[in-house]
């Protein structure tokens, strides 16, 4: 093998250490990738990739990234899917003799980012750990940028999917054994989460993965029990959380002072909403296409800090089961909706808080800037006026927000006597700290000034000694200062000026005192950076010693931003406050659709709705598409759903009791990436909800039996209809939109079960959909009216009423010969050529239900030879 020069070695033991990483290896001002790290990134990075001697004659492809501007590079990396290993120089290159030292001093992944360029603002980035004892599943996540720290454990591996589905984490760490029911693998294949297995990152770094994880949270949290964190007898949660915490130090390489606490939750503790109904509902983004236009959250948010946006995307996902906290949001909604004044005022005052979420993690890091700093002087400059604001109000929650906002005036204090307006971002440049502050620093501006005055004296003063009015005094970065003289008036340059550069029409000289005044300004100057350092540092470690204060400051600013932005959204779109209680019945008077009704091209008609445990628990609802019936059931949902996080509607009036669990099972979709079938997709999404349903729930089904047959599909809605009505089996408040109308007479035969229409009216033979629901069952489906207008040709219409006449003249019955019939009384499009209608029967003949996409693409490609 060739030789490979010491730097090389170095850097493959190193890249050894990471193999999974990009490594970033620090050469000068640039960091370097080499071999097939280089290869593997050029084309992400968009840089050049150039190549370098390994030694013995041989070269190894090497890029570089400049290293005071990698952050948008690191991102880069990071979007695609790549984790960044950074390896600074250790020691100072000028005191080592020989090779510098260099180790990796933190590993970014996609869970653990804290950059602001790398995250997005308005959204929590959450890595999460997920452990498995004796089929106990303990679910941990963290958002490092934060602090926000949550565990919870189920015993339900569904569970855990739909935690995942509400916190969208950017990366998962399991150990390698981690597979519960052999799903998981599946599972990670077919979804775009970043998955890390912490027995990656731990091993070459001589650490094993033992049994202690109970040791690794005591040890964090500095406690003896953990009783303390609430997590006794929860071993798969303990693991998970322990799992998260190393992960963090392997990979951020020290121990985090803002992950402070965890907080301990249980799943029910929440309405639970599960992955399809998460997305049927368009909660955080819309189905098509997945924009946040158009989702609840856009709607709801009018928050003003990415802090505030954070939360109220929380609030959204986690709807809240106990009435007294929904009233204590509600009461503060209702104040701040009623004082518009008052509101304005806060509002002007949260627009000058920065994301002090993000800043506490920067604070522990060691990483937060002169720049950062000033963010949080001002913010917490801001915090007197804000409680002053809040004075008036007397709502809880609000009084409790100010009672907790806390400016840390012993932090202010010295923020504001320390640090300059408009600091510089590099705190290692100089400028940042206020004259009076620091004597030794006052005396080492002090002398430097004297210095510079005395060199900004100089011109005059030796223009008026030698003569010489067209005397400069300069200064380049080569000689330092100097006194120029033009070639014209070299013969009166005094005997004390020493020559040295000369230039085609001057000369450049210097004089001991000047090069005298020069080593003091550059020294002082030095020793004025590193004082100003070494200042800017004290006041990071006293902003250290508050995080605990600045969370909780940083938590009440978070909630007054989202109960202000919930109130200016009911203001806006003139939302009521609901009733909620623990009763069973759902109300609504007028009630309109969030989303919908804010629409530019549409004129909402609002709905009333009535839901309740006995004469009204299941409402099926009949009407031709495009009707309204899916907005209606959406409405409803959205309502409950709404209330259930403290936010006042869109009704007229609303009485809520309370939902536990909110099912949808919504239109087709095909899950073509697990190979199941439209209606295997469908029977899944009603298994869930027939198997965790409870009377508490709410239930919207929007066409149920679709994916299969006429009478399978009839006969299984009308049977899961029974069913989920039934109070002994289920009885939960369901909405039900079918295009199935035999399935109305169940309203005569069950108690529960009503009918409910949307109005259709026919005017000059044109119909009219009004949006509006009624009770009773609709008496025509008008398919054919609907696609009149879409626009079909006039011909298809017109076939289509003939064909319809016929069924409806032979009870619905119509066979072969009936289309050969049909075919003679002018329908050509029934009359196929043989081999199309050999095509014909063998579609008749699938088993859809058992026919997998694959096969059903080279089925349709069987059929395209044929033809
Ligand atoms: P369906 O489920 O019956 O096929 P949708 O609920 O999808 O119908 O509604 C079709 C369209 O009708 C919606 O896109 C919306 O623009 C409009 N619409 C629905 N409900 C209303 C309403 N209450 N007021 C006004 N327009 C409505």
């Amino acid at each position: 093998m060739a030789k490979v020069t010491p730097m090389m070695q170095q850097y493959f033991s190193l890249k050894n250490k990471y193999p999974d990483s990009i490594l970033f290896f620090r050469l000068g001002d640039f960091y370097e990738m080499f071999g097939d790290d280089a290869e593997e990134v050029v084309q992400i990075l968009d840089i050049a990739l150039t190549s370098r001697n390994k030694g013995g004659g041989e070269k190894t492809p090497m890029a570089g990234v400049p290293a005071h501007s990698a952050a948008p590079y690191i991102a880069k990396l990071i979007n695609a899917d790549y984790k960044v290993a950074i390896c600074e120089q250790i020691e100072d290159a000028d005191e080592s003799s020989g090779l510098v030292e260099r180790d990796v001093v933190r590993v970014i992944t996609p869970g653990t980012v804290i950059e602001d360029e790398i995250l997005t603002e308005r959204k929590n980035n959450y890595l999460v750990a997920l452990a498995e004892i004796n089929n106990n599943y303990g679910l941990s996540y963290i958002d490092v940028s934060t602090g926000d720290y949550n565990v919870t454990e189920t015993k339900n591996i569904d569970e855990v999917y739909d935690e995942l589905n509400r916190l969208n984490p950017s990366e998962i760490v399991i150990t390698k054994g981690f597979n519960p029911d052999n799903q998981w693998e599946r599972l990670i294949k077919n979804n775009d989460y970043h998955i890390s297995y912490i027995e990656e990152e731990i091993k070459n770094q001589s650490d094993k993965l033992e049994n202690d994880f109970e040791n690794i949270l005591l040890e964090h949290f500095s406690i003896n029990d953990l009783e303390e964190i609430n997590l006794q007898n929860m071993d798969s949660a303990v693991k998970s959380a322990a799992l998260i915490l190393k992960y963090i130090n392997h990979t951020q390489k020290k121990s985090l002072d803002h992950i402070s606490s965890i907080s301990r939750y249980f799943i029910e503790e929440y309405m639970v909403i599960d992955s399809s109904t998460r997305r049927n509902l368009e909660l955080n983004q819309t189905i098509i296409d997945s924009r946040f236009d158009g989702s609840l959250l856009s709607v709801l948010d009018h928050t003003i800090n990415s802090m505030g946006a954070r939360l109220l995307r929380k609030w959204i996902n986690q709807p809240l089961l106990e009435i007294e906290k929904i009233e204590k949001r509600q009461n503060a909604v209702k104040e701040l909706l009623d004082s518009f004044v008052k509101r304005k005022k806060l509002q002007d005052s949260l627009k000058g808080i920065y994301d002090l979420e993000r800043i506490l993690s920067k604070i522990s890091y060691g990483s937060i800037n002169p720049r950062d700093m000033d963010c949080l002087r001002s913010s917490l400059n801001l915090i007197p006026e804000l409680k002053n604001k809040l004075d008036d109000f007397q709502s809880v929650y609000l009084i409790e927000i100010k009672n907790k906002l806390d400016e840390i005036p012993e932090l202010l204090e010295i923020l504001n006597d320390a640090l300059v307006e408009e600091p510089p971002v590099s705190p290692k440049e100089g400028g940042l700290i206020k004259s009076g502050f620091n004597e030794e620093l006052d005396n080492l501006r002090e002398e430097s000034q004297e210095a510079r005055d005395w060199i900004a004296n100089l011109q005059p003063k030796e223009r008026k000694r030698t003569g010489i009015g067209s005397l400069k005094v300069g200064f380049n970065k080569v000689f330092g200062y100097y006194i120029e003289v033009t070639k014209a008036n070299l013969d009166t340059v005094p005997d004390d000026y020493e020559r040295k550069q000369t230039l085609s029409n001057s000369e450049r000289y210097i004089i001991p005192e000047l090069k005298e005044k020069e080593a003091q300004v550059l020294g002082a100057e030095d020793q004025i950076h590193e004082l100003e350092y070494k200042i800017f540092t004290r006041l990071r470690e006293e902003a250290n010693k508050v995080l605990e204060r600045i969370k909780i400051t940083a938590k009440q600013l978070a909630t007054l931003d989202v109960l202000i932005s919930l109130a200016e959204v009911a203001a806006e779109n003139n939302y009521i406050c609901p009733e909620v209680d623990d009763g069973d019945i759902i109300t609504i008077t007028e009630g309109r659709h969030p989303v919908v009704e804010i629409m530019d091209d549409v004129d909402f008609v609002p709905n009333h709705s009535r839901l309740d445990r006995k004469n009204n628990r299941f409402m099926i609802i009949t009407g031709p598409n495009m009707s309204g019936k899916s907005t209606y059931l959406r409405q409803v949902a959205l309502i409950v759903l709404m209330a259930q996080i403290g936010s006042f509607v869109p009704a007229g009036a609303a009485r809520i009791g309370l939902v536990d669990r909110i099912f949808t099972r919504v239109g087709a979709s095909d899950d073509l990436s697990t190979g199941q079938s439209t209606f295997m997709v469908e029977m899944n999404e009603v298994s869930n909800i027939i198997n965790n349903a409870s009377a508490r729930s709410l239930v919207i089904l929007d066409e149920v039996g679709r994916g299969t047959s006429t009478y399978d599909g009839l006969s299984l809605a009308w049977a899961i209809s029974n069913y989920i009505n039934n109070p002994d089996r289920i009885g939960a408040r369901t909405l039900f939109a079918t295009h199935y109308h035999e399935l109305t007479v169940l309203a005569n035969k069950n108690d529960g079960i009503k009918n409910l229409n949307v109005v259709v009216t026919e005017e000059n033979n044109e119909v009219k959909f009004l949006h509006k629901i009624e009770p009773g069952s609709a008496d025509d489906s008008y398919g054919i009216e609907v696609a009149k207008i879409a626009g079909l040709p006039e011909e298809i219409i017109d076939q289509a009423y003939l064909v319809l006449n016929k069924l409806e003249n032979n009870n619905g019955e119509i066979d072969g010969r009936d289309f050969n019939r049909l075919d003679d009384e002018q329908l050509e499009l029934f009359g196929y050529p043989e081999n199309e209608e050999k095509i014909i029967n063998e579609i008749r003949e699938l088993d859809i239900n058992n026919l997998t996409p694959i096969k059903a693409l080279e089925k349709l490609y069987e059929f395209k030879q044929d033809l």
